[in-house]
């Protein structure tokens, strides 16, 4: 479903969201004050506007309030990242989505409100940390300290058995939840569907019962 997103700071985290979403079919808004960076992103955004996004009566005449969703990238500032953010919910922007530099930044933004808080480098480094602590793990998506979903390679071991052989639920506590097969990703596996060396599994669990399948189950 399209969804509408306002994006502040342009910078090599607000770009790269941006193009993304734009690329993924959404509506996507924009903002940075340097005229610039704003010309850069034209072709990878709905609109996109030079404005500076600690001025209420700007982002106001710019309809941002309409937006569900806005995503403030400013980047080592932590001063307008917090008025910015301030001024989103005060307009009533439901879900706002912000950038944090530290923690003291971070407490800042629990407090007025942000949905979400996001430490893109620090995110980032767990999930390749993740990635290299295995030669198997492919992707990484922390769910909670606890529950991860993880993407593994399936190897010979597992090649032409079907989930209901290999039964992972019952031997190891976690779910496949999907099989990807070249450009063919099989969202809901049924028990008969076998699985071909170099499949992708896709797999949520606890990170034990994660870690006990891919040393035992591969
Ligand atoms: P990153 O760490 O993601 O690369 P940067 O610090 O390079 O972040 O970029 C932050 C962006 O936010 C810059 O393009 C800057 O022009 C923009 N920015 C900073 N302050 C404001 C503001 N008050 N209004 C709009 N954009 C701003």
């Amino acid at each position: 479903m399209k969804k509408q997103f306002v994006i502040i700071g342009l910078g090599s985290f607000g770009s790269s969201v941006c193009k993304r979403l734009f690329q993924l079919g959404h509506d996507v808004l924009a903002i940075d004050n340097d005229i610039e960076t704003v010309k850069e992103i034209s072709d990878y955004a709905s609109h996109a506007v030079v404005a500076n996004a600690t001025d209420e009566d700007e982002l106001k005449s710019l309809g941002v309030r309409n937006f569900d969703h806005a995503i403030v990238a400013i980047g080592e500032k932590i001063q307008p990242s917090i008025l910015c953010t301030l001024i989103l919910k005060e307009i009533g922007v439901k879900k706002v989505y912000v950038k944090a530099q530290n923690l003291k930044h971070q407490r800042v933004l629990e407090k007025i409100g942000a949905d979400r808080i996001i430490h893109p480098e620090e995110e980032m480094g767990i999930r390749i940390a993740n990635q290299l602590d295995s030669d198997k793990i492919i992707d990484y998506i922390g769910l909670s300290k606890n529950y991860s979903i993880i993407e593994l390679e399936a190897t010979n071991k597992v090649s032409n058995h079907s989930l209901v052989d290999l039964d992972v639920r019952a031997k190891y506590g976690c779910t496949i939840l999907a099989i990807k097969r070249e450009e063919h990703v099989n969202v809901s596996p049924l028990p008969d569907d076998k699985i071909v060396q170099g499949d992708i599994l896709v797999v949520m669990g606890d990170n034990k019962s994660l870690k006990r399948f891919e040393e035992k189950g591969l």
